[in-house]
């Protein structure tokens, strides 16, 4: 059964009613769902009947299949989690977590940029949430603001938590170097070796996400892209890979220091994580988190 705004087992308490519309990305509608019982969920349905007649069906498929079963590894506070898996007669759903605050690109949108305690306690949880990640052998290859999520009902004092979600191009490396190879994400986070299609066909590995994670401190900063255009000057400002600040928007020195320690040309030569979270610029407020305020 999969008609119209219900799906799930019929007359049983793990059905599930579609609700309002959450948001939209480059493949699907996420709704607000409630169960049965009343719970609360986000749904990701997938056209199934509409992906068939798509040329690229079999990609699209084992893309698809990719993200569930990589959403379903993922346990962590800061990563979105999926609960259940509902495929009906037209749709496949995705059951999860819902998180209800909007996308933090709207936040950053909304506040023109953040100030430095905002984006401060927003890095240190996406630095944590990457670090699991990438422990389970998991390039994310998305991060932006688009994907990270804000949960507005677990934010006190302007401070937003986040979890990282949409892992759809997603994909699990076994041994380091060599089994991504081909360009997925948006242009503007796009590091060197993915922006290269040369590059990007000799592997490349999660030390992508390293360049995103400072692309996405620079958005949060300064409100503006650090490589944006059209297309071939954007590639080759990446190439070169020189950050420059708007006058008027000088994050501090630390700051400044941490974006372009992870907008690196040569992948090894980013900061790691670790390094990340013990920067200067983490622990000039004394790094606890409860001083950040
Ligand atoms: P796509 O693969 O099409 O980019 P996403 O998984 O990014 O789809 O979801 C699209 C949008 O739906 C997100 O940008 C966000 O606004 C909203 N969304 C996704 N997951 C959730 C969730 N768990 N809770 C609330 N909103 C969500
Ligand atoms: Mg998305």
């Amino acid at each position: 059964p999969d008609g119209g705004n219900t799906f799930g087992p019929e007359d049983d308490p793990h059905r599930y009613t579609i609700k309002e519309e959450l948001g939209t990305g480059a493949t699907a509608t996420v709704c607000r769902c409630t169960k049965s019982d009343g719970t609360q969920y986000a749904v990701k349905s997938i056209n199934l009947s509409k992906l068939r007649l798509q040329p690229n069906f079999q990609k699209v498929a084992d893309k698809l299949h990719r993200e569930v079963s990589i959403l379903f590894t993922l346990r962590h506070p800061r990563i979105v989690s999926l609960y259940d898996v509902v495929e009906g007669r037209d749709h496949l759903h995705l059951v999860m977590e819902l998180v209800e605050g909007g996308e933090l690109f709207d936040h950053i949108v909304q506040m023109g940029s953040f100030t430095e305690p905002v984006a401060r306690y927003v890095f240190i949880q996406i630095a944590e949430g990457l670090k699991y990640i990438h422990s389970q052998d998991i390039v994310y290859r998305d991060l932006k603001p688009e994907n990270i999520l804000v949960d507005r009902n677990h934010s006190k004092r302007g401070l937003l938590e986040i979890k990282l979600s949409d892992f759809g191009h997603s994909k699990l490396i076994n041994d380091g170097y060599s089994t991504a190879l081909t360009r997925v994400g948006t242009p503007q986070y796009w590091a060197p070796e993915v922006s290269d299609p040369l590059k990007a066909a000799q592997g490349y590995n999660q030390r992508v996400d390293l360049w995103s994670l400072g692309v996405v401190l620079y958005v949060m900063l300064v409100g503006a892209y650090p490589f944006d255009g059209v297309r071939e000057p954007m590639e080759k400002q990446i190439r070169q890979a020189i950050v420059t600040f708007p006058p008027d928007r000088q994050p501090s020195q630390h700051a400044q220091d941490l974006i372009r320690g992870l907008i690196k040309v040569r992948p090894q030569d980013r900061l790691t994580l670790d390094a990340c979270l013990g920067h200067a610029w983490i622990s000039m407020m004394g790094g606890s988190l409860s001083k950040i305020a």
